[in-house]
């Protein structure tokens, strides 16, 4: 509640939720998310989308797991093989692979092949602000821009004091190669895409 209630303050008007889950924990993310996300669309007039961020999970079980987490109406992440972390090789493939996934969060050293499934299956590919993750966004680009996959500008906030400004946002797409106009169709366009897909009706 406190971080929608920052974000509203800052002027978002959508938000994703998205714990880290894995098999344990899943329903009760989504479930216990949803109540909040409710309140804060009836009172707060933001919309707030539950999902969970599939973390740190053998890469075959990512398509069962994201199936049953769209089932509850869930935006479904998938935590990519960052640089910075031991993410078990595969786990890139087994999202871009799996429709039910929406986005592949900072995918580090993905493949063309990969960046290529990904448009394919509709799956959104992350250039992220997050210290660490974001040492392969330049690499995202290039590989996305030459699949056509699309990509969207994340803060993967942990924190409150990680929700991006538009400004700031603005400096992480430049920062990471994008031009005037892929700067407007991933900021604007596809987070409404996004939003498309996943059943809402944005203004
Ligand atoms: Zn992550």
């Amino acid at each position: 509640m406190e971080l929608v209630r920052r974000a509203v303050v800052r002027g978002y008007r959508a938000i994703g939720l998205t714990d880290h889950a894995g098999p344990g924990n899943l329903e009760g993310v989504i479930e216990r998310l949803k109540a909040d996300c409710e309140l804060v669309r009836r009172e707060w007039g933001i919309l707030a989308v539950p999902g969970v961020e599939l973390t740190h999970l053998p890469p075959g079980v990512i398509p069962e797991l994201a199936r049953r987490a769209k089932a509850l109406g869930a935006l479904v992440v998938v935590h990519g093989e960052t640089p910075v972390e031991p993410v078990i090789p595969g786990t890139n493939r087994a999202a871009v692979s799996c429709p039910d996934v929406d986005i592949l969060g900072h995918p580090g050293l993905l493949t063309e092949e990969e960046a290529a499934l990904a448009a394919a299956n509709g799956v959104f590919l992350e250039v992220t602000a997050r210290k660490g993750h974001c040492l392969a966004n330049g690499h995202v680009v290039r590989v996305a821009r030459r699949a056509g996959a699309r990509l969207l500008v994340n803060s993967d906030t942990h924190d409150p004091a990680d929700l991006l400004t538009p400004e700031f946002a603005r400096t992480v797409a430049r920062g990471a190669g994008l031009d005037a106009e892929e700067l407007r169709a991933v900021l604007e366009e596809n987070p409404r895409v996004l939003l498309a897909r996943l059943g809402y009706r944005p203004d």
